[in-house]
Order: C-alpha cells, then structure tokens, then sequence
C-alpha cells in the first residue's frame, strides 16, 4: 500500500511516517523543509523536497498514484499568518488546490486533510463539536476553513473521497515552539535554558491537548474507515497552564519560575474539542492520559 505524506518532515507529520512504515507501507514523503526537519524523517521513506504548490508535486502525483494521501504541510503558525496573510493563503489553500487537482487523475482512496480548532474561533461553548459554526480569527485559521471548503467541493464535483480531522492542541516529542499549540514545546525549551516560563494572565485558560502518538493513530483510522466527513481530534478534556506548570514541577529536578504577563488579547479563554464522532466512526479513542504523554515529551528533552 502506497501513502504519501506532506509536510513529513515536521512534528506530527514524522511520526505519522514512522507509524505507516511500521505498519508495512510504502511512505512518500513531500517537504520544503521550512519548519521540518531532515533528521526527523524516517530514512525508509523516499523523500521529495518539494513545495506543495509546485509543479514538481503536481507531477510527483500522479506519477506515484498512491492510495492514501496524508495532507500535513501547511504553514501553522498563526502569528507569521497574521503578518503574512499572502505566504499563509499560498501554502494553505493554493497548496491544497494542487495536491487535490492531481488527485483528478486518478483514484485516490482516501485524501485526509489535517485541520485545526482555529476554524472555531471563539465560541464561548464550553464543548465544541463539528457542526459549530465556523468563524475564524486568525488569517491561519481561514486558510484552513478554505482549504476544507475546497477539499468538500472538490468531492462534491469530482468524488474526490476525503476526510478532515480538525486537532485540538498537539503536543509531543519533536514540536517546535513555533508551530499552533506550541505552549507545552515553549516550556520545555525554556526550561533547557534555565529561563522563568511566561504565563498569559492568570494561567487559568484552559486547552483540549492531545498527543501526538493519538493524533496519528487517529489518522490512520480515518484513511481506512473516515467517508467524506469532518472529526475532531482531541481528548475532550480541560487542562490550564497552571495545571501543566504542576506536572512539570513534578518531573523537573531543578526548581524553576514562573512569571505572569498580560492576557494576549484575542486568547480563548477556553477550548475543548468533543470526540464523539470520531470515537463512535474511527472507532479511535485518544490512549495518552495528559500525565502519560506529557512523561513522554518531557523525557525526549535533554536538561
Ligand atoms: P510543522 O510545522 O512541524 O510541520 C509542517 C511541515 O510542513 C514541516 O515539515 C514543513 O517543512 C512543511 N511545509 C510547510 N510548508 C510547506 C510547503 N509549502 N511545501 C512543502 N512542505 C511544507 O507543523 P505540525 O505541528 O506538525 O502541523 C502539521 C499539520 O497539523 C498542519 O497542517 C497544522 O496546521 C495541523 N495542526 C497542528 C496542530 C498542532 O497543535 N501542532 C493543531 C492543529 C492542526
């Protein structure tokens, strides 16, 4: 079985990589190297150091034909989108188009798009589930919603076959501060070099993290069992800053400080993804309790 994986290089997109190889797959892989990083990728997948929005890839394609496409790249970080709306909307929508418009040439069995909670926007409910209205803030957020609209059409018109897994906050070995969600991956840098941990306001702000092993677990479920439907990937559970700060005091051996700075406005005070759809359809459940993989990212780190 053939899969390719865009954006393979980065922090969730490697694993999943490792995860398909293991699994006995044929993994291509399509990275700029923008965020991504070389050491990261798995040295059993061929990889193509191409843009999504390229020609190259166009072709890579529908030459390769493979079966399931795991659609990662992106650019995800919601500061450079707002300072770049242009570069945001090429990566994530026109890059989108392209790899979707190969897809036109052949049968692909499944498209799985990785998508974000930052479709929402602020809510103000206190569990969002699919069919939550979108209204996003950021211009990452909107390029997401965009590339969904055009994933959803291009089925509607062309039968492309997709799914669309919309992930609260990823966290996990191999995540870089700068990414969407990056608190947990920011902590831990500043931790390595002995600096105070910032805290936005009270620390009482809540997010629905979920680990990365999950994430990709969840995609794998969603290439063989997900039908031209949207799910959110998450642990439907709350979790503060003030909360994570306690678990890293647990595993940290020297002691550390923390400062607390202005709210940033526009912040959500609270976001949690509920999972019901994707537990009942994937039949996928996330197996990382906040105490598991949080162990599990803060032993990656060297102190
Ligand atoms: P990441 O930055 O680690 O990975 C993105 C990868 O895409 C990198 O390897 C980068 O080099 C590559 N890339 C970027 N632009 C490219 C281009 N034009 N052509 C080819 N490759 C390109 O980010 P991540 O956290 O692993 O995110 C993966 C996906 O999950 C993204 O689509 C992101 O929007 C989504 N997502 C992430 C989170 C999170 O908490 N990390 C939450 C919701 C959604």
């Amino acid at each position: 079985m053939k899969a390719l994986v865009t954006g393979g290089a980065g922090f969730i997109g490697s694993h999943l990589v490792d995860a398909l190889i293991s699994k006995g797959y044929c993994v291509h892989v399509i990275d700029n190297l923008s965020s991504g990083r070389k050491e990261y990728l798995n040295s059993s997948a061929v990889f193509h150091e191409f843009d999504i929005s390229s020609a190259d890839a166009h072709q890579l394609i529908i030459k390769e034909k493979p079966e399931y496409i795991f659609h990662l790249a992106a650019q995800a970080d919601v500061s450079r989108s707002i300072h770049s709306p242009i570069e945001d909307m090429h990566i994530n929508v026109a890059g989108t188009l392209n790899l979707l418009d190969a897809c036109r040439h052949y049968p692909v069995k499944n498209f799985v798009f990785s998508s974000t909670s930052a479709v929402y926007g602020n809510t103000g409910s206190e569990l969002i589930n699919e069919s939550q209205q979108p209204s996003p803030l950021s211009f990452y957020g909107l390029s997401k919603l965009t590339a969904e609209r055009y994933i959803k059409l291009f089925h509607d018109t062309f039968k492309t076959p997709f799914v669309i897994l919309r992930y609260g906050n990823v966290y996990g070995p191999r995540q870089t501060p700068k990414g969407e969600g990056g608190v947990i991956a920011v902590f831990h840098e500043k931790l390595q070099k002995n600096q105070d941990l910032k805290v936005h306001g009270n620390g009482l702000q809540t997010r629905d993290y979920i680990f990365v092993q999950d994430v990709v677990e969840a995609n794998i479920a969603a290439a063989i069992k997900g039908r031209n439907m949207i799910f959110q990937i998450s642990t439907g559970q709350r979790t503060s800053i003030l909360q994570l700060i306690a678990l890293l005091k647990k595993y940290h051996n020297k002691e550390f400080h923390y400062l607390h700075s202005d709210e940033r406005q526009g912040d959500i005070k609270h976001s949690c993804l509920d999972n019901t759809l994707a537990k009942r359809i994937l039949a996928w459940e996330p197996y990382y309790s906040f105490e598991k993989g949080m162990k599990e990212t803060y032993s990656s780190y060297s102190f």
